[in-house]
């Protein structure tokens, strides 16, 4: 999609410090981290949100969870624990349309949000 911030650097075209890629994920770190570890996780592909994800495209999901498994092992945070967390639509805290899994680790999460 033109405008989308998550496809543009997905493409590359805006600098960001990109995590990991394959051929249809990247992975890079969030802009505003609310942890030391905050990395986002994006399909290359434009899908809007969770519950625009047809039959025929979950499997981008295991995909997703494969990368933040390898991200928490190289971030070191995969003992001592972390979260992932998909937010949908305004009232899940969704702001970017461009489906994204955060992953949130290095500390203590305390509260629900992270
Ligand atoms: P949401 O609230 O939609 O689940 O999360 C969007 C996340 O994207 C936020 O944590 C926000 O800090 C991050 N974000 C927004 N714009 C940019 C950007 O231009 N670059 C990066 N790396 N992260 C961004
Ligand atoms: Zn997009």
């Amino acid at each position: 999609m033109e405008d989308c911030i998550f496809c543009k650097i997905a493409r590359g075209e805006i600098p960001g410090s990109k995590v990991l890629e394959t051929d249809k994920i990247v992975a890079f770190n969030d802009i505003h981290p609310v942890a030391p570890v905050h990395v986002l996780i994006v399909p290359k592909e434009h899908i809007s949100t969770f519950m625009d994800l047809q039959e025929n495209k979950m499997d981008i999901l295991g995909e997703m969870y494969r990368a933040a498994q390898k991200i928490a092992r190289e971030k070191g945070i995969a003992e001592k624990g972390f979260r992932v967390t998909v937010n949908v639509n305004p009232d899940g805290g969704q702001l970017i349309f461009h489906l994204h899994m955060h992953v949130f680790g290095g500390r203590k999460l305390t509260d629900a949000m992270g």
